[in-house]
């Protein structure tokens, strides 16, 4: 076959899109383990979550029997404005490296918002509206899930607070200026607008502020206002279940071709680029078919499935959420704070998690981010595309798995997801580039540290 017989970019036409995302629970031989309320202990209810989470958003939460679930046509005329994402192969960094692999990849930093975020972001935005609220709350740290949802509640027209960490808020102006474009409030987190802000400030008033902080701030502004809900970038089964678009976008995509991949790889923070990638493939395993081989790609310094415990913990540094069962190194774990890379979250899907613990996950492997950017690098420079630093460790395996084909001499198919683009990261950049950045990896202490602030959790539970 000649080389240009596929193409560098496949794209589906508006029909091929998909209308109905893909939920992973229906398929999974063992569920996940239900999410706990840290009171009693019991599995939490609807009625629970309901002053928290829109009604629609607390249904697919808790939908482990429906396979299929239709994405609203709303939803998809929003998705036709930036979807289909393309599905690139990357015959130059195949060239560059020498490798018989084909690699492909694909992209979603093609919208504003710069990640795949906004595929969950514009669902949130909209059931919201359907319910008739006015507003959101939520957090955002590095600002992409802030930004992604300030474009979504723009589009619908709600209204949107963003508690985003104030160091963050400082070192990234533009992020917050594009929210404000937007019409979202964003608001330094602590701050003095909330109880449990103005008991942080009150303790230490030149805090920088945390994500675990800022998700305590938001959550509490969105229960003590009318007509308000919380909404979550990560983690949740509704944001895989959304993110679902892309991997079903990809393996159409890849039928159109005539190729399936041999290895799918992803980055991850709390799981949802690489579930979203990853679950549709996923089927054909569960079903006991022939199947990829599936990599998680996350931080040495924030090792959560490479080096985490499989245990109940709490989803936020402040313990006001639900306790899920999920690899994590402790919800008070902080990563060294010269980590530049992104994928800090202490926990990860409890979905992947439980996929992971019973082996459907092959893999999970981790990297120092100097070698993250350095993969960074070598790809802005073949590819064109600047990657996202969280991104940049998908690329980093990818390269090594295509470097492993040229030892042998086989020709495997890879496909990785390259999340979002890396505009936003200048800094980290600055820091690879001038020599400045380090790698500060956990000691088993630190980690012990972690685990001890796990919640008790008989193990019958
Ligand atoms: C937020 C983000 C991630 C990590 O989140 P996941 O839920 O693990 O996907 C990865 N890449 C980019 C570009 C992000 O913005």
């Amino acid at each position: 076959m000649s080389k240009n017989k596929i193409p560098y970019k496949t794209y589906l036409t508006e029909e091929e899109l998909p209308k109905a995302w893909y939920n992973i629970r229906a398929d999974m031989k063992t569920d996940h383990r239900p999410i706990l309320n840290p009171g009693t202990l019991k599995p939490v209810t609807a009625e629970e979550l309901a002053p928290v989470f829109c009604d629609e958003l607390v249904k697919q939460e808790l939908n482990d029997k429906d396979r299929f679930i239709e994405i609203p046509e709303e939803i998809r005329n929003f998705y036709k404005m930036y979807r289909p994402s393309p599905l690139v192969r990357a015959y130059c960094l195949e060239e560059a490296l020498g490798t018989p692999a084909k690699i492909y990849y694909k992209y979603e930093g093609g919208n504003t918002s710069g990640s795949h975020k906004l595929n969950s972001a514009i669902a949130q935005a909209y059931y919201a509206k359907e319910q008739g609220l006015r507003g959101v709350t939520t957090e955002t740290g590095a600002g992409q899930w802030g930004t992604a949802m300030s474009m979504a509640c723009g589009y619908f027209g709600l209204d949107l607070k963003v508690f985003m960490v104030k160091v963050s808020a400082q070192q990234k102006p533009y992020r917050k200026a594009v929210m404000e474009t937007y019409g979202a409030a964003v608001t330094p987190s602590p701050s003095d607008t909330t109880e449990i802000g103005r008991k942080i400030l009150a303790k230490d008033p030149e805090t920088g502020g945390s994500l675990g902080c800022a998700i305590s701030e938001a959550v509490e502004a969105a229960v003590t206002t009318d007509g308000y809900r919380y909404v979550l970038g990560s983690v949740l089964n509704q944001v895989l279940l959304h993110q679902t678009v892309i991997g079903l976008e990809a393996k159409t995509a890849f039928e159109k071709l005539g190729e399936h991949p041999d290895i799918v790889i992803g980055c991850a923070g709390g799981g949802s680029n690489l579930g979203g990638l990853m679950g549709p493939f996923m089927a054909e395993k569960l079903a006991g078919k022939d199947a990829p081989y599936f990599l998680a790609v996350e931080p040495a310094s924030c090792p959560t499935m490479t080096r985490g415990r499989f245990a109940y913990d709490f989803c936020d540094t402040g313990m006001v959420t639900p306790l899920a069962k999920m690899y994590t190194v402790g919800a008070q774990f902080i990563p060294s704070s010269s980590h530049a890379g992104g994928l800090r979250y202490h926990g990860m899907s409890p979905i992947l998690s439980q996929l992971y613990h019973d082996g459907y996950i092959d893999e999970a492997r981790s990297y120092n981010q100097t070698a993250v950017f350095e993969a960074a690098t070598q790809f802005a420079r073949v590819e064109g595309t600047l990657p996202a630093p969280e991104s940049a460790h998908a690329i980093r395996a990818a390269i090594e798995e295509a470097l492993k084909c040229k030892e042998t001499g086989e020709a495997k198919t890879i496909l990785f997801g390259l999340s979002g683009t890396g505009y936003f990261d200048m800094g980290a950049y600055m820091q690879y580039n001038d020599g400045s950045m380090t790698d500060n990896i956990p000691t088993d202490e630190d980690l012990e540290r972690g685990f001890a602030s796990l919640p008790n959790v008989p193990a019958d539970i």
